[in-house]
């Protein structure tokens, strides 16, 4: 199979589809691999690390959609992009497409199959290509959070970790899941007072026995977050109600209660985020301020760090790439049903229950 990679085009976004080890490993099982000339450069891949890989390098988009079978992506095609998917021809990205009816529309005249990295699923019915990047924005949260609490960033110009004799910073993490989890561990890393709260006591259970030692847990009752939010030098929002929006548990009457400088980070600002005050912020003006409150609300906070987010996706993309590509869409999902759950269009319908019906579509 053709496989073809793009340069992404939708602003302040670095990462890449494929990186030089998938495109080898693409390679080593058979396959061609069409690489856009600077398709990799913000993720620190230059086009001579794809040409090693056995990749060819192309020189514009236009020639990868006109000769790929199947275009690897990471961010949902534009509208640009849209126009050059043709029939037959394999989508595999991220789409989100139960919002986006006019992308949804676009993929349907395409008649190309396209499959979704968000709904692919696993056994234990976790979403694997999802979690990579809960885990970079969870372990970003906290440094994004000690570059707020400077002085010079607005913040209350506290230490993460304090010195001897002075006391570490406090971080409330809300929300135990991926995000909550990798950025309660890279707080404590950094010396913080850390609490995670959560609403799932087999949750709250499974982060005591894991990291007993190295932060602590709460239920998350009203009165314990409004204890502990006031009390917090940072305070990271990390919870997820699948197909919800965020549960708004710092309300505004809350801010004033926290100290003055206190920062926000609110991972979770892509579903509505968790802070009543909270709106979303791009890499270029991350952060404002409500009631001397500073609040982070980046949306797309792995861009920040687009290589290693790009390995990461990868990591987890490549098991489901590679079996697409021998086998054919078709056969890779009948005997796959967890990437049969990523199928979102094929042959002009939708092929997605949840999507359909979000979009008021037929299936
Ligand atoms: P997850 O499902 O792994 O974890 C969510 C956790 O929230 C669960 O443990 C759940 O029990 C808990 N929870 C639900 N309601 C709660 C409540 N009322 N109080 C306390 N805890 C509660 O989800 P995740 O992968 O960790 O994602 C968390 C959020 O971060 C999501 O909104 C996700 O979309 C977002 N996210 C944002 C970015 C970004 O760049 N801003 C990147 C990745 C993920």
């Amino acid at each position: 199979m053709k496989i073809g990679s793009v340069r992404e085009i939708k602003a302040q976004e670095f990462r890449v589809g494929l990186t030089p080890a998938a495109a080898a490993e693409a390679v080593a099982h058979g396959h061609e691999v069409l690489i856009e000339a600077g398709a990799g450069a913000g993720a620190g891949f230059a086009d001579s690390d794809y040409e090693a890989a056995g990749a060819t390098i192309v020189a514009d988009a236009e020639t990868v959609f006109a000769q790929a079978d199947m275009i690897v992506k990471v961010k949902e095609p534009q509208a640009s992009e849209r126009k050059m998917l043709r029939e037959g021809q394999i989508l595999f990205t991220y789409l989100h497409l139960a919002a986006d009816e006019a992308q949804a529309k676009d993929l349907m005249a395409s008649g190309a199959t396209c499959i979704a990295y968000e709904t692919v699923t696993a056994k234990d019915g976790t979403l694997p290509l999802l979690a990579p990047m809960s885990e970079v924005a969870g372990r970003l949260a906290p440094q994004m959070g000690a570059w707020t609490l400077q002085k010079a960033n607005g913040g209350r110009g506290v230490l993460m970790g304090g010195v001897p004799g002075v006391a570490p910073a406090k971080v409330v993490v809300i929300g135990g899941g991926v995000v909550g989890t990798n950025a309660a561990r890279v707080a404590a890393g950094m010396g913080a007072d850390v609490t995670v709260l959560d609403k799932s006591l087999p949750r709250l259970r499974y982060l005591d026995d894991t990291f007993g030692g190295l932060f602590r847990t709460a239920y998350s009752s009203k009165a314990e977050t409004e204890a502990l939010v006031a009390s917090a030098d940072m305070v990271i929002g990390a919870v997820l109600i699948p197909g919800a929006a965020a549960p708004k548990l710092i309300t505004r009457e809350m801010l004033k209660t926290m100290k003055p400088g206190a920062a926000i980070v609110d991972v979770a600002i892509d579903q509505g985020g968790c802070a009543e005050t909270s709106r979303a912020t791009t890499h270029d003006d991350p952060v404002f301020e409500v009631d001397g409150v500073m609040h982070y609300c980046v949306a797309n906070m792995p861009g920040a760090v687009a290589r290693t987010s790009t390995l990461a996706l990868s990591n987890a993309t490549q098991p489901f790439l590679i079996a697409l590509a021998d086998k054919g869409w078709e056969r890779a999902c009948a005997e796959d049903p967890h990437l049969a759950a990523g199928l979102n269009v094929h042959a002009g319908m939708i092929t997605h229950a949840a999507v359909a019906e979000a979009l008021g579509l037929p299936l």
